[in-house]
Parts: structure tokens; sequence; C-alpha cells
């Protein structure tokens, strides 16, 4: 997971001086957006909504289909707290990776998952492990769909411990980032994610920044 985000990295570096940056959505002047990759997952991704609901803030939570289709519950309750959902693939695989049949699941396939659950088509798709490639983002634009980079990753999936998740965001907080934790996948342990959380919104207002949701 670390190495491919680290690959995933380095495409951004590569291809960063052309499409990868105008894809790029920031959050609002003078916020930041949250975001939460790889779920939903039923035993945390209803904590990180309870956490953002008692600071009366909104994140954009980008989903793999598959569990979307395993967990249509919890797509639901992310929607009718206020938040954005945006598409993370079917089954998180390198999109740079796939035949045109393997593309064709992992970007329309997931979209209508998610879309006869939610009743809306998702905006956008973050490709996993920020791998991507013009054939695969354009691709993605010809659907209809716009194909967002990763944010600034916190690593919160190497469990580093709670203050390290909180000081690795903070380095990337400033007004219009775009900031990377995760809520899934089944099975795993995000309970330092949801013990970061809210010291992390507690530091980020210290700054003076609000929050806002990218992708809705
Ligand atoms: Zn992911």
């Amino acid at each position: 997971m670390k190495l491919l985000s680290t690959i995933g990295t380095l495409c951004i570096v590569i291809f960063g001086a052309t499409s990868v940056v105008a894809d790029n959505i920031p959050a609002q002047h003078g916020t930041v957006a949250l975001t939460f990759d790889d779920g939903p997952n039923p035993d945390y991704t209803p904590k990180i909504l309870a956490v953002l609901k008692e600071n009366h803030i909104h994140a954009t939570f980008f989903m793999v289909a598959a569990n979307a289709k395993r967990w249509p519950y919890l797509v639901k309750m992310i929607l009718a707290d206020g938040n954005k959902i945006g598409n993370h693939s079917y089954t998180h695989p390198m999109l740079t990776k796939l035949s045109a049949a393997g593309l064709h699941h992992e970007v329309i396939d997931s979209e209508n998952v998610i879309a006869n659950i939610a009743g809306f088509r998702p905006a956008c798709l973050r490709y996993p492990f920020g791998a991507s490639n013009a054939h695969v983002r354009a691709y993605i634009h010809a659907a209809g769909i716009t194909p967002v980079p990763m944010g600034w990753n916190t690593f919160d999936y190497d469990e580093p411990g709670v203050q390290k998740i909180v000081s690795q965001a903070m380095k990337g907080v400033h007004s219009g980032a775009v900031i990377l934790m995760h809520d899934g996948f089944p099975g795993v342990n995000r309970s330092q994610t949801l013990a970061a959380l809210p010291i992390l919104i507690a530091d980020v207002r210290k700054k003076g920044l609000g929050f806002s949701a990218i992708c809705g």
C-alpha cells in the first residue's frame, strides 16, 4: 500500500505539469476539504460521520463501489448528513494497468452501482493509488466524470499514531487544501484516523480556516 502510494505520488509529479493539476479541485478559499477513501466501512464510517456532524462540517467520501454495494445504507447515511460522495473505482486496482473491459468495469459499472444507491452519478472519480495517465484521465472525462488526484496524504492507513496523523495532515493544511484520510476497507482498523479527526478539525480552526467539501 505504501509502495503503491509512493508510485501514485510519482505519477502526480510526472504528470503534475499537465492535466493532473488542471483536474485538481481545490477546497473553497479559506477552507480545507477533508476526504475519506476506500469505504464505506460499517465499523468506522458511522463514527466518522458522527464526528463531522458534531463539528457541523461536511466531507467527501470517495467510495469503492464493491463496498457501497455491500453496505448501501452507509452511502445513504453519508448523504443524509449533507456530505458529498465520489467514485473511487469498483475494486480499487491501478487503473493504468487495466484492459478496456477492466477500465469500463472500474469506471462505468462503479458509477452505475453508486448511482443506483444514491440516486445520482458521482461527479468525480479519484483514481486509486493516485495512479493515472493521459488515457485513463481521458476515459474518465469521456464518461462525463472529473478525474481527481489523491489529496494530501496523511498516511493514516499505516497507523503511525494519532499525533503523527494529525501532524502529517497539518503539514498539508492551507487555504484550498484537500486532505486524504481513509474510512475503508472492510476489516481494517481505522481507530487512529477516528481519534485524529477531532484534533485535526480543532487545529485547522486554530489556523483560522474552515471546511468545505469537494465534488458536489
Ligand atoms: Zn484508495
